[in-house]
């Protein structure tokens, strides 16, 4: 099966009206008699749309929201400013964050693994002023091992808002229990008074900069974050992924100032994967 192409980084409807014009003028050097709304059609079922009204609906969500500040960094990354701001941390103060069980270590993968080793995401947990409150929200609603779920028709702002789910790869609606984990893992950063969560990148949960665009085996990548992530956001605790590592950097150094600076860093939205895939 084609994998959907995926949505680029800044849609809009002129985007989308022109996209349609452009496609409707190639057909019609063939075919004098070709009809907008075929072209339309086309367009969407190539991005995985059933229809041109869900595709533009679709775009006309993400169009309307503040994925990235004027200077193109996600707004829902720590700022260098922010982190400047923090006190200075000691280990009876302590700086604390709210970090995905796995990225920790903790075995609440899918299928029971850590995905992988996260050194350095222990190494800055380890530091003696900081403090890490361990969530592996999937963990708390469907138990390890588990199915795979994907969000559909959206993101995790989508399904906060009712206009998505989240179904497991077995086919089971699991968006309230998603919820209810996402509300959860904001209680406990609530609790714990986190300045700053550390998620691992590409799940419905976690994902903070690239999630899925329906079931992973047939989907594109999209730019958005999963539910977790995403109520974490929409009630200001900034979000970083293990793959951030400008970001990364910049708290290790206000953790310890000695740590050596390293300029050639690149966040996720930076790398050349990420600007080629989504036209960035
Ligand atoms: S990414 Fe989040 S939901 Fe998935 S295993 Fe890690 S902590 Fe759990």
């Amino acid at each position: 099966m084609t994998k959907p192409k995926p949505i680029p980084a800044r849609p809009s409807l002129e985007w989308l009206r022109k996209t349609a014009k452009d496609r409707l003028a190639q057909a019609r050097r063939v075919t004098p008699e070709a009809k907008l709304a075929a072209a339309q059609l086309q367009i969407a079922r190539e991005y995985g749309f059933s229809s041109w009204r869900a595709m533009k609906v679709h775009v006309e969500r993400l169009s309307a929201r503040r994925t990235f500040d004027e200077d193109g960094v996600p707004t829902h990354l720590p700022r260098v400013d922010l982190i400047a701001s923090w006190p200075d941390f000691t280990a009876e103060r302590p700086l604390n964050l709210l970090v995905s069980g796995c990225l920790a270590g903790l075995p609440v993968g899918v299928d029971g693994s850590t995905y992988g080793d996260h050194a350095l995401i222990r190494r800055l947990i380890d530091l003696p002023n900081a403090r890490a409150v361990t969530f592996c929200p999937e963990n708390f609603a469907f138990g390890t091992p588990r199915a795979t779920p994907d969000i559909h028709g959206g993101d995790g702002h989508d399904v906060l808002d009712g206009h998505a789910k989240v179904l497991s790869d077995t086919g089971e609606d699991w968006t309230a229990g998603m919820i209810a984990a996402a509300e959860r893992m904001l209680a406990i950063a609530r609790a714990h008074q986190v300045r700053l969560a550390i998620l691992m990148d590409i799940s419905a949960a976690c994902g903070s900069q690239v999630i899925y665009r329906g079931a992973r085996a047939s989907s594109a990548h999209q730019i958005g974050q999963g539910v977790c992530a995403a109520l974490l956001v929409r009630n200001g605790i900034p979000v970083v992924s293990q793959r951030d590592y400008r970001t990364l950097n910049g708290v290790f150094r206000r953790l310890n100032p000695a740590f050596r600076s390293r300029p050639d860093l690149r966040d996720h939205h930076e790398v050349d994967w990420y600007r080629d895939y989504f036209q960035a």
